[in-house]
């Protein structure tokens, strides 16, 4: 219960200070500051209680150069328990929450891997854990993409222009960070990361760069002007833009300065806090603290803190790496091996002249262990940190954690019997599993009330917020009808909501009763968007000739941004732009298909489509995706997955059943198989459907602009390219079982109660997807970490 008074007189107070207006008349924008403001306030007396008792037991911290947090302010107010009041307390005196819909989302992610630590944040603060987030603060999160004419055109996010109300900047914990070539000042700024109903309050702390000096209007009447102008742009440079590459790094300086900076700042603000308490006595280190890596790119810790540990603190080097190999684990997200982060050895002297010297120290260490363990010079090769050159982050990481972890369990077989087998087999003790999740706060509790309120409703009460392997309580009602009703009718609502927001924000228009089949996720080739195009093209066709007939009327939904530079990825996207302008133009198959690509997918966006589906596209060519969560958001909102046996796909079918979802295509073991003799030319000329579709990139069916994209497509698929084999992702492998699997779904979705058996089934048994689950095994098999309010 919320201080009805006192929030009124807090928001009337700031609305009249800052802005002259009143709650009736106030913007967004003030709106939103003001209750920030006045959230913050709430929070602030847990928030202290809870980093006092965080600092009495072992803690854990999350490095992460990516936190896909999304539009905070539902979330907030949602995770206090006040979201509906505060709504109608609003809506009282004549303001509407909803136009708080318009406030930038925090994108400081570009996809999974992200919203993977803005989920573990949720679920750590709502169990009470002492997880804090360590990463930075970009001036600018992942570019706003708009579609023109089919293309994907990109702007700034400069998502703090209207002000942050969720952060609290505190300039007095700065730290410098130094590079070989300039030292910049890493200000925090501090995110509370408020647990669902309990009074424990997290931190994300984020370090923002700025200038070591002051910049001074003093200055204009000095020489030195120019070059304190530089000094601050360069500072602010580090961190002022997000990397919009998913899964493919490029190896560029701004990026290795991003990941130090970040990293030597968070380790510097954790040694305070320890020396505070234990002096020079490092003796205690790894029984206070635990690190989790997020991927290789916070990977430049390890060496950061032995450096801090041996030349500042003056420990030995071996004592300061076993203090490491005690403190630091691992999770891995990919098994494609042009993802592995490498960086050259040149420009990591360069950059951290210092920081590299204790990588080849290590280095030197790890070759001394490897000829203790009798290997030879040349089986050390792959196994060598820096290696021709190249320093390689994930062996770094491997070698010194206690821990690495994959992300689905095929995700970590792969990981052991194929891209990480060598070390697999020297340290068979380290590798673990720890499939992700989703926060079901956000992901269903948030994004779909209707269906969470039912939800409560049948298992009388709301526990599963808090532990969703209660949802299994749910079986039990699969076979009613009642219940399947009013599963459909909710649906059909959330299906209605998303029409028209997808009528407001993108001009387009959707008939609710056509099947919702959504596919949202980064645009990528191994995702295999193409293939779900050349779906609809083939259907399209089929449908034309009357070779498909009693089609169920569907809606294909695309939401997906492509990194700037990745050519090909835009050339899908206005594929998918040209196949819609061709259906939806087209009479004779307008009342069947409908084609929408959505713009600027993001978590907002997410959070409405999502509730909407019913099929839900995860056809990643199988050993590519690492896990996926999108799949269990969807899951547990009620779609059926039509998917390959990828990433956590495999454990969700297993779970759901299979019966219960559309399970195609080749496997893991059957793509090893074929991949010598693999001839996709072949299967072009053999099969008419596939040669038709193909075809239609080239043969004047749709119109790339005359950029050549659609061209470079064609070749992809049919001649490859210095850098991969034709067909790479075989899409032509898995287009008959594809689109056999997706008729299959059309034709079941017709008999509309075994089909929302399905849906309902996936939401009962999904329970094991959320969060909460891995991040509570993290605490204890990891960490080591407890409980602590
Ligand atoms: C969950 C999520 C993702 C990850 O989706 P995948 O299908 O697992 O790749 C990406 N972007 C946003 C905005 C998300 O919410």
């Amino acid at each position: 219960m919320i201080n009805k008074e006192k929030f009124l007189s807090e928001l009337q107070t700031a609305l009249e200070t800052e802005y002259q207006t009143t709650l009736q008349h106030a913007t967004a924008n003030q709106l939103h500051c003001a209750l920030g403001k006045w959230a913050n306030g709430e929070l602030y007396k847990n928030w202290c209680e809870s980093r006092h008792n965080h600092a009495n037991a072992k803690r854990a911290f999350y490095f992460s150069a990516e936190f896909l947090m999304g539009r905070l302010v539902f979330n907030d107010l949602y995770n206090m328990g006040v979201l509906d009041e505060v709504r109608d307390i609003l809506a009282e005196k004549g303001a509407d929450i909803t136009m708080l819909e318009q406030i930038e989302d925090a994108a400081l992610g570009n996809g999974g891997l992200g919203r993977l630590a803005a989920c573990y944040l949720d679920s750590a603060a709502t169990h009470n854990l002492p997880l804090d987030g360590y990463g930075i603060r970009y001036k600018y999160g992942l570019f706003k993409q708009r579609i023109v004419d089919g293309c994907q055109k990109e702007t700034a996010d400069d998502w703090q222009c209207q002000g942050d109300p969720w952060s609290l900047r505190c300039t007095a914990d700065t730290v410098s960070v130094e590079f070989g070539d300039q030292t910049v000042n890493a200000v925090p700024y501090d995110m509370a990361v408020v647990g669902y109903r309990t009074t424990n309050v997290n931190t994300l702390r984020l370090w923002q760069a700025e200038a070591i000096e002051p910049f001074d209007f003093k200055l204009f009447n000095e020489q030195k002007y120019d070059e304190a102008v530089q000094a601050k742009n360069d500072a602010e440079n580090i961190s002022m833009v997000l990397y919009p590459n998913d899964d493919t790094p490029k190896g560029k300086v701004l990026r290795l300065k991003q990941q130090y900076f970040f990293c030597s700042a968070s380790l510097k603000d954790i040694l305070r806090s320890y020396k505070a308490v234990y002096g020079n006595d490092f003796s205690k280190f790894a029984d206070c603290y635990a690190i989790q890596l997020n991927d290789t790119h916070p990977v430049i810790a390890i060496p950061e803190l032995i450096r801090l540990l041996v030349d500042y603190e003056k420990l030995d080097f071996n004592l300061a790496l076993s203090i490491a190999q005690k403190t630091f684990s691992y999770t891995n997200h990919t098994i494609m091996p042009e993802a592995m982060e490498k960086w050259s050895s040149e420009l990591m002297k360069q950059v951290v002249p210092r920081v590299y010297e204790i990588m080849k120290m290590i280095n030197e260490h790890l070759l001394r262990t490897l000829s203790e363990k009798g290997l030879h010079r040349g089986e050390l090769i792959d196994h060598m940190i820096i290696s021709k050159d190249m320093v390689h982050m994930a062996r770094l990481a491997v070698y010194v954690c206690h821990k690495t972890n994959g992300v689905a369990r095929i995700h970590t077989e792969i990981l052991k019997a194929r891209t990480l087998h060598e070390w697999y087999k020297l340290y068979p003790e380290r590798f673990i599993n720890k499939t992700n999740g989703v926060t079901q706060r956000r992901w269903m509790g948030l994004c779909n009330p209707k269906l969470s309120a039912f939800i409560t409703e049948l298992l009388g009460g709301d526990g599963w917020l808090t532990d969703l392997t209660l949802l299994k309580g749910l079986e039990q009602f699969a076979n009613d009808n009642q219940v399947l009703d009013r599963f459909m009718s909710i649906k059909a609502e959330n299906k209605q909501l998303l029409c028209d927001f997808i009528k407001r924000h993108d001009g387009a228009s959707l008939n609710p009763d056509f099947i919702f089949d959504i596919q949202v996720k980064r645009l990528h080739e191994y995702k295999r968007q193409l293939l779900n195009a050349f779906s609809i093209v083939d259907i399209y066709f089929g449908l034309k000739d009357g070779r498909i007939k009693d089609f169920n009327p569907t809606a294909f939904l695309f939401g997906a941004k492509a990194a700037p530079g990745y050519y090909r990825a835009k050339g899908i996207i206005k594929y998918i732009g040209e196949i819609a302008k061709l259906v939806n133009n087209d009479p004779e198959v307008n009342g069947k298909i409908a084609v929408v690509f959505v713009q600027n997918y993001n978590v907002s966006y997410a959070e409405k489509l999502i509730p909407a589906a019913n099929v839900s596209e995860q056809i990643s060519t199988a050993g590519t995706e690492a896990s996926g969560t999108g799949n269990m958001k969807l899951a547990l909102n009620g779609a059926v997955t039509l998917g390959t046996y990828d990433g956590a796909n495999v454990e969700i079918v297993e779970q759901a059943g299979e019966d219960n979802n559309y399970i195609f295509g080749l496997r893991v073991e059957d793509i090893e198989k074929i991949s010598p003799n693999y001839n996709p030319k072949e299967l072009y000329e053999k099969n008419l459907r596939i040669k038709r579709v193909v075809d239609t990139l080239v043969d004047g069916t749709f119109e790339d602009g005359g950029t050549g994209a659609f061209q470079d497509l064609y070749d992809s698929l049919l001649k490859g390219a210095s850098w991969h084999q034709p067909d790479q992702y075989y899409l032509l492998a898995d287009f008959e079982s594809y689109i056999a699997a997706k008729l299959r779904v059309n034709r079941d979705y017709g008999d509309k109660y075994a089909f929302a058996k399905k849906c309902f089934l996936n939401i009962a048994r999904c329970g094991m997807f959320s969060s909460d689950r891995p991040i509570k095994e993290y605490a204890s098999e990891i960490w080591n970490i407890k409980p602590c309010k």
